[in-house]
Order: structure tokens, then sequence, then C-alpha cells
């Protein structure tokens, strides 16, 4: 009998590589409301709770669907139709929230920074400063267009000194990098299984402050993702309101239990600061140079300059490491054509040793001798 062939390696954040495990647990069929059941989910939404240190003050509600169905969620049900929402932009993540706002028809204004810097928190104390005041200040902490890492804590500081209720994009970056409730005050933050959790996609999550849950009655523009009124049915029912991802959820649960025997947050960021070390090493070599200056990287999705050898394409490219087994991602950037790839996910050092040797076998085939891109000067 010949085996099926393995799946391919994905450095395309997310959906991502997951364990065998983590697939395994999907194996069964689980009524929704099914004693069982509800105690997983129970479970789920105490440890990502935990996972911030949120016992006491902040409550998990997770939501069916990808993670823009958690972003999304988060800005209608907290920020109220008379609220004035500021997004601090500096990628495609920053400019979907405000989108998603003004489909609710949310006075929304943004500030913004080009896509290879963090946003910088002097300019966000300014415009608190002035007047319109703004009510909330939404802004995404790992910026994964590029992998730039925003400055949280301070931004948090600066909103809470001036009154201000925060709320967070940490789709890429929960779970690996360490984000403290009690020292970042936040009214929200978004995320998503299928990121550093390294569950499988199908549901979201919003860690909400419980005080600001309970005055968001009526906010919401959408039934089906009105964060209140999910909260309140598991107070009432213990129940989902609509038929929950079961099958996901049992994979976010073993994923949650994979991640505490790992060392937690702590445990899974030394491994993908591990893969991004080695990526980055591995990539230089070749020649390839990345977007970002090494200090505002995140260890979650590195962007690479294209080469400038003639000689490389891109599509030719993507399916020599696809044919080797591993895919990766185009670039998402406005500002210079580029490529990206993850280091989170179910990859450990071998897995980016390989993928760096597939890349250089790429390049030979294509007859690239180096993945140097042109000058900045020439790109600028
Ligand atoms: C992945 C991601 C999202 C959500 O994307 P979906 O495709 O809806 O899962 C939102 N924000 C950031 C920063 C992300 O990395």
């Amino acid at each position: 009998m010949t085996m099926p062939p393995p799946d391919p390696w994905l450095f395309t954040p997310g959906p991502l590589t997951t364990s065998a495990t983590v697939k395994a647990a999907m194996l069964h069929d689980r009524g929704s409301r099914d004693r069982a059941f509800l105690e997983l989910d129970r479970e789920i939404r105490r440890r990502l709770v935990a996972l911030v240190g949120g016992e006491g003050t902040h409550v998990c509600v997770p939501i069916q669907g990808s993670g823009t169905f958690a972003v999304e969620a988060m800005l209608g049900t907290l920020v109220p139709r008379d609220g004035r929402l500021l997004i601090l932009v500096n990628g495609a993540y920053g400019r979907r929230m405000a989108t998603i706002a003004r489909y609710h028809g949310r006075s929304v204004e943004t500030l913004e920074w080009p896509e290879d810097r963090p946003v910088d928190p002097a300019r966000l104390e300014a415009r608190l400063a002035a007047e319109p005041r703004p009510t909330h200040v939404a802004v995404v902490h790992c910026e994964t267009t590029s992998g730039v890492l925003n400055p949280l804590e301070a931004v948090a500081e600066i909103v809470a000194r001036h009154g201000a209720a925060l709320l967070v994009d940490a789709m890429s970056s929960f779970g690996a990098l360490p984000i403290d409730a009690r020292r970042i005050r936040f009214d929200g933050l978004a995320a998503s299984a299928n990121k550093c959790l390294e569950g499988v996609p199908g549901v979201g999550f919003v860690l909400v402050r419980e005080a600001a849950l309970e005055a968001s009655a009526g906010n919401a523009p959408a039934l089906s993702l009105d964060l209140f009124d999910q909260h309140d049915a598991w107070r009432r029912t213990g129940q989902w309101r609509f038929t929950p991802p079961t099958h996901v959820l049992a994979a976010l649960h073993q994923a949650l239990l994979e991640h505490e025997a790992e060392g937690g947050v702590a445990g899974r960021g030394r491994r993908y600061v591990e893969n991004a070390r080695i990526l980055i090493e591995g990539m230089r070599a070749l020649g390839f140079v990345p977007l970002l200056d090494p200090e505002v990287q995140a260890p979650i999705i590195v962007t690479f300059a294209m080469p400038a050898d003639p000689r490389f394409r891109f599509e030719t490219f993507y399916e020599l490491l696809r044919e080797r087994g591993y895919v990766i991602y185009p670039g998402k950037l406005t500002v210079a054509p580029s490529f990206r790839m993850g280091c989170i996910g179910r990859l450990g050092p071998e897995v980016m040793r390989g993928a760096v040797g597939a890349v250089g076998e790429a390049l030979a085939v294509m007859g690239v001798a180096s993945g140097a891109p042109a000058p900045r000067e020439a790109a600028a």
C-alpha cells in the first residue's frame, strides 16, 4: 500500500501547520449540549483568560469564524453608536479595522505610518490631547502585513492616561508574545485559534473587560457578532447561541494543552524566536534581505524584498518550493515587491533549515546567483 504524500509545511500563517494530535482531536462527534462538550468549552475560555492574567477582570467570548469575525465582533460590540474610534494603521489589518468601523457606520479616524515602521506613541499622545477626543483607540499588536511589532505597552499607557478604551488586534501574537492584562489596560483583545495557539481555523475569540461588556448591550450592529448577547446566553444557559464549531473547539482544547506543555507563552515564544533566527540567517546567507530592521521584527512572519535578478520569477519560486514541500506567502505590502515566510505553527529548527535549503535549490534551478534585492535607493 502506498502512503499518501505528507502534507506540505505551511509558512503561511494561517492556516498553519498543526500537530498530528491536534488534528486527531477532531475525530469525534460531540453534541453541542452534551456535558463533556460544555466542560471542554468552559475550560477553553478559562485557559484563554488565564493566558493574559485576566482572571477576575476579563472574560473570554469566542465567536464562530475566522479572526476577522472576532475583530468585527469586538469593534461592533464595544464601540457604542455615539463613540469615536481612532485606529492606528501601519498595514492591511489596521486598514481592515477602519473598513469594519465604516461598515458599522461608526465615527472613525486613522493615524497612519509606513508599513515597515511601528506606530509612534508620540503622535498618538498628541492626537489624544486634542479635540474631539476619541473614546476608543484600536491597534494591531503584530502587523502581519510586514511582521512589524507595535509598541503595545506604550500605546496602552497613553490611551489609559487619556481615559480612552483600548481595543487590540492580537491575532498573530497571542500565545507567543507576552500580553499581561494587569500591565496593559485593554477593554477588548481579539485573537483566533489558528495562529500562535496552533489550532485549526474556524473560531476566534475576544477577551473583554467584564465591566465594558456589561455596558455594551445594544451596541452591536449584527446579532451573530454580538459579544454581549453571546456572553449573556452563556450566563443564562451555559451554551452557545448558534451551532458551535465543535471539532474546531476540540482541536483548540488539545492545542492549549500542547501550548502549556511547551512552557506556555514563554516556551512557544522561544521556539518562534529560534525559528525566525534560523530563517533570517539562512536567507541572508543566500543574499535575501529582510524588509524590517531587526529591532522591530516580531518572530512571527518575515518579509523579504523580491530579488533583483531578472531570472527570479516569484510564481516559479513558489512552485519549486511547493514541490519540495514548503508553502510560502506572496507579499501583502503596498510599498515594495516582497514575499513572506512565517515562523509560527508546528515548525521547529529542522523544518526551518529544510526550508532554507529548498530556497537555495530553487534559486539554483532558476539560475539566480543571489536573492539580493535592488539597492534601497533604487527601490525607493
Ligand atoms: C490573521 C490576522 C487577522 C485575521 O485574519 P483572518 O483571515 O480573518 O483569520 C487579523 N489581524 C491580524 C493581525 C492577523 O494576522
